[in-house]
């Protein structure tokens, strides 16, 4: 497999874009283990974002009902003729998932789980397009830079723990479920990575998710400051309402943002509202 997709990169004549974060996964049986992790099952359709060369989309498409795989990169068109050749449920859709219009796109789908190896720019606003406006979204299952694995599954009061992680708490668990060296990726990035699985419709409650959202960037808008003194400077309250609020929540005057639980979160939003 890994000498099969070398050579027919080399025979399109393709070449890697840096700036889109085409780091492609030739190993078999790191392809497998990733489909394995994601929890898919035959009858799942599933939404692949940034399919490059067409590897783990056939590994997909193998194991589920249905793969809709977006790529931007058009250039991957003669690639993506011989790796999926032969398969009549993966569907390869060359557009901008950021761009795309989740309403419009999940009007003709029943539910779908999404699963991707993401470039580094792609990560936070993909998760949270996801958390934030999709409906019929299952799971997603995401490769992303270790670091920023570690921080999306953080725990409250560590040093990654940050806004990216009590966003997600909104609408998801999630959990680190494989760790894969930078060794197995062609071509070879600078960092290590991981596999981030995301199960929906297990967040926390939140009444107004404006205002939790509102309340969590606010605590995060300096890491330096304490929480008193991040919701003065957003919020404009006095220092006497911002002392106020934080004794009603039982918050500890001097506390920084990331000592706040995602449950602490939702309830300080609610005093602020
Ligand atoms: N899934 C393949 C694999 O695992 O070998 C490729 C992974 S590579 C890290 C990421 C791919 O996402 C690249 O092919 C890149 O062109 C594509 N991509 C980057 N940004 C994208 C976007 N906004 N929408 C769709 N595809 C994107």
């Amino acid at each position: 497999m890994e000498k099969d997709i070398k050579k027919i990169l080399a025979e399109c004549g393709f070449g890697f874009k840096k700036q889109l974060g085409q780091n492609f996964i030739t190993d078999k049986e790191l392809l497998a283990s990733i489909v394995e992790a994601s929890g898919v099952r035959r009858e799942d359709t599933v939404v692949e974002i940034g399919c490059g060369a067409g590897t783990l989309t056939r590994a997909l498409a193998e194991r589920v009902k249905k793969v809709i795989a977006f790529e931007v990169d058009k250039s991957l068109i003669p690639v993506l003729e011989r790796t999926l050749a032969g398969l009549d449920n993966a569907e390869v859709v060359f557009r901008d998932f950021l761009k795309v219009d989740l309403a419009e796109f999940e009007s003709g789908m029943d539910g779908y789980f999404v699963v991707a190896n993401l470039p580094y720019y792609v990560t936070t606003p993909l998760i949270m397009k996801l958390i934030e406006n999709a409906e019929k979204c299952k799971g997603l299952s995401v490769m992303v830079q270790e670091e920023v694995a570690e921080r999306l599954c953080a725990r409250a009061g560590t040093a990654e723990y940050g806004a990216l992680t009590a966003m997600v708490a909104l609408r998801a668990e999630c959990e680190i479920v494989k760790r894969v060296p930078r060794t197995l990726f062609y071509p070879r990035p600078n960092v290590d990575s991981a596999v981030v699985r995301f199960t929906f419709g297990r967040g926390i409650e939140v009444k107004d998710k404006a205002a939790y959202k509102k309340t969590v960037h606010a605590a995060f808008s300096s890491r330096r400051k304490t929480l008193e003194n991040n919701l003065v400077n957003t919020f404009k309250f006095t220092r006497a309402e911002a002392q106020e609020i934080l004794s009603k929540c039982g918050v500890d005057l001097k506390a920084r943002g990331e000592t706040l639980s995602p449950e602490q979160f939702a309830m300080l939003s609610e005093f602020i509202k």
